[in-house]
């Protein structure tokens, strides 16, 4: 099993870690000149004049986002149940209730009409999460919001680079949209997230919560005519900031990430044609105006297959799969929060059952991507996985 092929490996090479290298080498080994053009850069990677605000993690970026617009106590904040669980727990960091949501059966984001019934009064922020870097009707969401009152803070954690009928993911008119540079996202720096919005009294909060609620950091203090050790705390803020060396990956990241997002487009290609024949639900594509990040590929079994017999075969062939995601109402904090029973969420609780993540990264060989289609085939072809 040495030739294992894992679900997910960064595509990282020595770009990436020379730059890191420098980074450490110009002593700014924590937050410095480094995460102010990563920050700058990403702002024009995604247009519109946004501001971008580089965080330790998207959770961080999700949590300032909420906190910013003013998220409290008793308000609700609608989620999809087919999400990270993260997407939620920011909502109860802040005290408020996340409120779940079905998903559409076809892309699995966030089901608007099943929303719709679930605001209330106390409902303030709608949530949504481009599951898999397929882009979210940005219009759509946005009259949903304007209908109910509400702000919006998009999951983008997928979903860069992504764009909707030619507008980036990010440069719509919602209040904040958070993107994740984990490991294993479509760019990574390790550990890391950034906010983008339009809104600079929002991310000049942000930018003062992110580090202890102090008004200026430590660059500004360095470069400014105030003595370096002045600050002043405005807030209880927190300890989000993103390092340097980090912010150094990020951009060399940043530069590749279109081509990185080809390959990935062309790997989902490769599938599609593969699997054309097969008894399989492929993940909805392209199409008209949609600039997919092709994150993840879903597959989904025949109902009544077994997608747990699956994913065994799959590894006993050599390729590493996955589950995205469990429904948040099925697991347990979750599920006794809201009182939820399994088919509260008809759509999530059937969808579950069937949905397999394969392989889908920039730096899969094409042997690696023959290997995924052979295991595929055998394994459907043999019985494996169809029950
Ligand atoms: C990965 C992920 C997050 C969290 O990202 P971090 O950078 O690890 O905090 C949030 N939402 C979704 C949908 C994710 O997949």
């Amino acid at each position: 099993m040495t030739d294992f092929l894992p679900f997910a490996l960064p595509d990282v090479g020595e770009p990436e870690i020379e730059a890191m290298v420098a980074a450490v080498r110009s002593g700014w080994v924590s937050s410095g000149p480094k995460v102010k053009e990563f920050e700058a850069a990403f702002a024009d990677a995604i247009g519109e004049g946004v501001e971008a605000v580089a965080l330790n993690s998207a959770t961080a970026g999700l949590h300032l986002g909420l906190e910013a617009i003013g998220i409290g106590p008793g308000d609700e904040v609608l989620v999809p149940t087919w999400t990270f669980t993260a997407t939620a727990e920011v909502v109860r960091y802040l005290g408020a209730i996340p409120v779940l949501v079905d998903v559409d059966p076809v892309i699995l984001n966030i089901d608007l009409a099943d929303a719709a019934t679930k605001v209330t009064a106390a409902t303030r922020a709608v949530m949504p999460v481009h599951f898999a870097g397929f882009p979210i009707d940005h219009d759509a969401i946005a009259a949903f919001a304007a209908t109910h009152g509400l702000a919006v803070v998009e999951d983008a954690a997928h979903a860069f680079p992504a764009s909707y009928g030619g507008v980036n993911v990010g440069a719509g008119t919602s209040e904040a949209t958070v993107y994740s540079f984990y490991a294993t996202k479509t760019m990574t720096t390790g550990e890391g997230g950034m906010l983008v919005t339009r809104d600079s009294e929002l991310a000049q909060r942000v930018r003062v919560m992110r580090l202890h609620g102090i008004n200026r950091d430590a660059f500004d203090r360095y470069r400014s005519d105030k003595p370096a050790w002045h600050y002043e705390v405005v807030a209880p803020g927190y300890k989000y900031n993103l390092t340097d060396p980090a912010a150094a990956m990020g951009l060399v990241q940043l530069d590749r990430a279109v081509q990185m997002r080809d390959r990935r487009g062309e790997i989902a290609s490769v599938y599609d044609s593969a699997f054309a024949d097969l008894d399989l639900e492929l993940p909805a594509g392209g199409g008209e105006g949609v600039g997919h990040a092709w994150h993840l590929y879903v597959v989904r079994l025949p109902a009544g297959g077994d997608r747990d017999a699956f994913v065994r075969a799959m590894a006993e062939r050599g390729v590493g799969t996955s589950v995205h995601f469990i429904p948040l109402h099925m697991q347990p904090y979750w599920r006794d929060l809201g009182e939820h029973a399994r088919d509260d969420f008809p759509v999530a609780a059937r969808e579950f059952d069937r949905v397999v993540s394969l392989p889908i990264f920039s730096s899969m060989t094409a042997e690696q991507v023959q290997k995924v289609v052979t295991a595929v085939r055998k394994t459907l072809t043999s019985g494996g996985g169809v029950g």
